[in-house]
């Protein structure tokens, strides 16, 4: 499981610095669908950016089954990276690289090659998103909806245990944002991998969550299941 526990961060050195994450913690049990909400500034990035380590806390652990992850670097870094898998609003396809070449793409950056068992599991992932048939063509032959599948399949190919959704449904149409979430569901259901999405949508938290966190001005105001924290007063 994630614990989040008093993270704190703010940008720049200056003591009285505004903080981005005030105090945050979450505690994300394995096989949750955990929603974090907030509006535009509410510290959503910069949680994620801490989350995988692209930025460094000011204050306060991650921990990882118990380990804290914030100070990893080198090889442990790396290694941390394959268990939390990453999907973006832009997708982040590589655009020269063929379908079934971005989905192979994880085994070729942790080992420096793609072997015939990878590109056998690669397609079985796109089989699992639906998108097997489009195994050859290049992302701009793509619907937004099927290139999010495609970065689905790339993010389950290292077998992480964590998968990060930041935005993820934020630039697609309302049926192709509904097959995604219905996707990430279905494969937290029979996969029992833990999904974090990120997302200024109600919508969205309401139709894959199982708990959810609301960030406001960079603290938690409230917490809970989707259907207490949701109900009507
Ligand atoms: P959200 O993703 O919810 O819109 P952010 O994490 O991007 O929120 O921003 C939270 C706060 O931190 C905002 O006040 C924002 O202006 C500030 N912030 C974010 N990134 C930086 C940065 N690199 N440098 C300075 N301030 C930042
Ligand atoms: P989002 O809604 O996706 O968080 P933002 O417009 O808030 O998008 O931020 C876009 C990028 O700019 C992020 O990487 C964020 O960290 C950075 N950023 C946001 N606010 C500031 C700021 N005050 N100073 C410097 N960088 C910032």
């Amino acid at each position: 499981m994630i614990q989040i526990k008093n993270l704190c961060k703010s940008y720049g050195a200056q003591p009285d610095a505004p903080h981005a994450l005030d105090d945050v913690s979450i505690d994300i049990a394995d096989g949750d669908v955990m929603g974090i909400i907030g509006m535009s500034g509410a510290g959503k990035s910069t949680l994620v950016r801490c989350i995988n380590l692209l930025e460094r806390p000011t204050s306060g652990q991650i921990l990882v089954d118990g380990q804290d992850v914030t100070g990893l670097t080198g090889a442990a870094l790396r290694a941390y990276r394959r268990r939390v898998a990453m999907i973006f609003q832009n997708f982040g396809l590589l655009a020269q690289k063929t379908v079934l070449a971005n989905v192979c793409f994880p085994y070729l950056a942790a080992t420096g090659r793609v072997t015939a068992q990878n590109r056998e599991r690669a397609l079985q992932l796109l089989d699992l998103v639906g998108m097997a048939d489009r195994a050859d063509s290049y992302p701009s032959q793509l619907s937004g909806g099927q290139q999010q599948r495609v970065a689905i399949a790339r993010a389950l190919a290292c077998e992480p245990e964590y998968i990060l959704c930041d935005e993820a449904t934020s630039a697609l149409d309302p049926a192709s944002t509904n097959t995604v979430l219905k996707l990430l569901r279905q494969i937290n259901r029979e996969t029992g991998v833990t999904v974090i999405v990120i997302t200024h949508s109600m919508g969205v938290v309401e139709k894959i969550c199982k708990n959810v966190v609301v960030l406001e001005h960079g603290r938690v105001v409230e917490r809970g299941s989707v259907a207490d924290v949701f109900a009507a007063p």
